[in-house]
């Protein structure tokens, strides 16, 4: 397993480089990078998060253990937080998201899924708002739409598939996190439109029409879907392309990440190029700004 930066000579941040929730330029649109499928978009004191997974436990725990919040990390690395939307409820996509909204205040948004998830986190009913998608939720002066999607295949298959019923175990085994309704977020700041993609899969026609400025997309699994990059390009026509969930997602946050075997970064870059779009590769708790 090689790291990511031996192929790209991009440097990883490392804890000392860090400078805590750094203030954007009046005006500008902040997207920082969490990792794994996680980010936060900010503007004007305004911040929605995205998939928050910062504790990232290791492997073994990963695969044996309950899945406990790194509460602490949570709080130095995502101080704030007016809404959280989960794009599904598997543990790499929800984990932190229920404590990120107990610390902040903010309200966790997604799936019925999802709202259990928060349930067994013991949010309250006031912090949780239930989607199918298809519908403009107000943040702020912003609005948010889930659109309905597809869970990529990863090694052939879909992992934990299924929905939530009733609240799960918390803290919760990863196999007790089914991904539910998967949902692409669209953010809409007024000025720029930024798509989620948290998985690599969508559905041609919910995505078909729906121009955005920025899109965040998914590199694990993206093999299983032909013709991915190039439609996601097509239907979005985004002037940038974000990529996220390439790496392992079991190292230490601020340590150097190693990079997921078979995601293939660099071709991944390439067909972004190919598809007429900018990508902006960013590197984990990195930003980038957008005036
Ligand atoms: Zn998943």
């Amino acid at each position: 397993m090689k790291r990511w930066t031996h192929w790209l000579g991009v440097k990883s941040p490392h804890a000392a480089d860090y400078v805590p929730s750094a203030p954007a330029q009046t005006g500008d649109l902040c997207i920082q990078y969490l990792g794994t499928a996680g980010f936060v978009i900010s503007q004007d004191g305004h911040y929605v998060v995205l998939d928050p997974y910062v504790t990232r436990p290791d492997l073994t725990t990963s695969l044996t253990q309950p899945l406990v919040p790194n509460a602490a990390l949570i709080q130095r690395l995502i101080p704030r937080a007016n809404d959280v939307l989960i794009g599904h409820a598997h543990h790499d996509h929800i984990l932190d998201g229920p404590d990120l909204c107990k610390q902040t205040g903010a309200r966790l948004i997604g799936s019925s899924s999802t709202v259990h998830v928060g349930i067994a986190a013991g949010l309250p009913p006031e912090q949780l708002v239930s989607t199918e998608g298809r519908e403009d939720i107000a943040s702020g002066s912003w609005t948010v739409r889930g659109f309905p999607s597809r869970h990529g295949k990863i090694f052939g298959r879909i992992p934990f598939p299924g929905d939530l019923h009733a609240p799960p175990p918390w803290p919760a085994r990863m196999h007790q996190l089914r991904h539910g309704l998967v949902l692409n977020w669209l953010v809409d700041t007024g000025k720029l439109k930024v798509m989620h993609i948290d998985s690599a899969d969508f559905i041609d026609e919910e995505l078909q029409g729906h121009r955005c400025d920025i899109v965040c997309l998914c590199a694990i699994g993206r093999q299983a879907r032909p013709n991915y990059v190039r439609d996601v390009v097509r239907y979005l026509k985004p002037r940038w392309v974000i990529p996220c969930h390439w790496d392992t997602m079991i190292t230490p946050i601020e340590s150097v990440p190693d990079l997921l075997p078979g995601v293939d970064l660099p071709g991944f870059i390439e067909e972004i190029k190919a598809a007429g779009a900018t990508p902006l590769l960013t590197p984990i708790l990195g930003h980038q700004r957008f005036s």
